[in-house]
């Protein structure tokens, strides 16, 4: 399973770049909205002790007092349900957003229960998050430095800077995640897991990286995982993909064969690395958990999908 990427929204790109078309669909009866705050995402909690939050989909009156202007939300596109918008409230006080925290509503981080989700209000949730977060981030132009509006359901801004008028659009920066695999011995397959610096103690995944320019995928698996770990590759392979709008990348998911089998790690970005084998990975916690044994990554994450997958595959064989 790979989260986030169950989105079944007509995005409806050409529709939304017709102002009027898109004030339609903000006035619409059955349109909904997503709100969102420091890319949190406002939810509910059916009973204090449900295990899954509820997502909150407003009607649009509901949130009128928090948007003047259709404008300042972004559209996602149309279910059967309607249109979807989802706004940020960021900038608002707390005593603005009162009414809309009464009982048990609450702003929660999607990191922190994206997987107990329904796939689709996962994907919706995530795509609100990386849609408005861009928006909040480029406000300025960055070739003028003048104001830039929204356009197109903020979709695209435009600087507003006449003599300028650059169009900017949201962008996606590509960052390449694999698992490495030693065959030397074929009855004795190993994974290369490693521990980055930022990640929680005693939690081992894939090695990752983002895209340089000028650089091909395959150049960039065989790159980071010689910078981090020492460790020369071949044979890379493509496997998956999975949207991140954490804040804005894609994860572009490899397998790779190790050519050689030492590992130096980087001693910077990565504090521990280590060769596994499947059995092995079977006596790995939760992300989460307390305790002394190693973590799987994030149940969310394509990390964990590479590392899953890998380990079914060598168990099965
Ligand atoms: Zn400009």
């Amino acid at each position: 399973m790979i989260y986030y990427r169950d989105l079944r929204l007509d995005r409806a790109s050409d529709k939304r770049k017709d102002r009027s078309w898109l004030r339609r669909q903000w006035t619409r009866r059955r349109c909904r909205v997503l709100v969102l705050r420091h890319d949190k995402s406002l939810m509910r909690w059916p009973q204090a002790s449900a295990p899954v939050p509820e997502v909150l989909h407003l009607p649009q009156p509901e949130v009128d007092r928090l948007v003047d202007d259709p404008e300042h939300a972004v559209f996602l596109g149309l279910d059967r349900a309607g249109p979807l918008f989802a706004i940020d409230a960021s900038s608002l006080s707390e005593r603005e957003l009162e009414p809309y925290l009464l009982g048990a509503n609450e702003f929660i981080d999607l990191r922190d229960v994206g997987w107990l989700l329904d796939a689709e209000q996962a994907a919706q949730l995530a795509y609100a998050r990386g849609l408005l977060y861009w928006n909040r981030h480029h406000r300025f132009c960055g070739v003028c430095g003048h104001q830039t509006l929204s356009e197109q359901g903020g979709h695209m801004r435009r600087c507003g800077n006449d003599s300028c008028g650059r169009m900017h659009f949201p962008r996606t920066d590509p960052a390449v995640i694999m698992l490495v695999e030693d065959r030397s011995d074929p009855a004795r397959r190993r994974c290369l897991l490693a521990r980055n610096s930022r990640f929680p103690s005693r939690m081992m995944s894939t090695l990752a990286g983002f895209v340089d320019p000028l650089e091909s995928l395959e150049e960039t698996v065989a790159r980071e995982v010689f910078e981090e770990c020492g460790i020369e590759v071949g044979d890379i392979e493509y496997q998956a993909s999975q949207p991140w709008p954490f804040p804005s990348s894609i994860m572009l998911g490899f397998r790779a064969r190790a050519l050689t089998t030492e590992i130096r790690i980087d001693n910077d970005e990565i504090e521990e690395a280590y060769w596994f084998e499947a059995g092995q990975l079977l006596d790995f916690g939760e992300w989460g958990d307390d305790g002394d044994s190693f973590c799987l990554p994030r149940r969310d994450s394509i990390a964990r999908f590479l590392v899953e997958s890998w380990k079914e595959e060598v168990l099965k064989s």
